[in-house]
C-alpha cells in the first residue's frame, strides 16, 4: 500500500509529542481529541489517531482494528461530552490538495453548538 510520506514536523505530530500545548477534550490509547485553535463554532474539536497517518485512506488501510475502534469511540466521546447528540453536529475530514487539508496528519473535525450552515455550494461543471 502506497502511503503519503508522513512529516514528523507537522503541528499535530508536535502536539502528540507534547512539544506544543493543546486543550484536550478526551484521550484514549490510540486517539486524542483537542480543541481547534481557530474554532468555527462553539464546539470545534479535532480528533486524531496517535499513529502516523496522513489521510483518511492511509488510516483506513494501514491502521489496526484497535486504532479504528479507538478513533471512532473518541469521536462519540466528544459528541457526548460536548452535548451535541440532540441538536446535531457535523463531522469533516479534509484530504490532500483538493480536500484543502492543511495539516498532514489525518484529523476529523467535530463541529456543533450552532447551525453550521449548508455543506458545500452546488457544483457548476462550467466553473473550474
Ligand atoms: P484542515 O484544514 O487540515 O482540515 O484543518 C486543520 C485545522 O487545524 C484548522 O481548523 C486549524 O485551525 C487547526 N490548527 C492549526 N494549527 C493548530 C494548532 O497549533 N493547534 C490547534 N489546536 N489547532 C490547530
Amino acid at each position: 500500500m502506497i502511503m503519503a510520506a508522513y512529516d514528523d514536523q507537522n503541528i499535530f505530530a508536535k502536539i502528540l509529542r507534547g512539544e506544543i500545548p493543546n486543550s484536550t477534550v478526551t484521550e484514549n490509547e490510540h486517539a486524542l481529541a483537542f480543541r481547534d485553535i481557530a474554532p468555527a463554532a462553539p464546539t470545534h474539536v479535532l480528533v486524531i489517531p496517535k499513529g502516523k497517518y496522513v489521510t483518511f485512506r492511509d488510516f483506513a488501510r494501514d491502521g489496526s482494528k484497535e486504532e479504528h475502534s479507538a478513533f471512532i469511540s473518541a469521536v462519540a466521546d466528544v459528541v457526548e461530552a460536548e452535548g451535541l447528540s440532540e441538536d446535531g453536529y457535523r463531522l469533516i475530514v479534509n484530504n490532500g490538495p483538493n480536500g484543502r487539508q492543511e495539516v498532514p496528519h489525518i484529523h476529523m473535525h467535530v463541529v456543533g453548538g450552532r447551525d453550521v450552515g449548508p455543506m458545500l455550494k452546488r457544483w457548476n461543471k462550467d466553473e473550474s
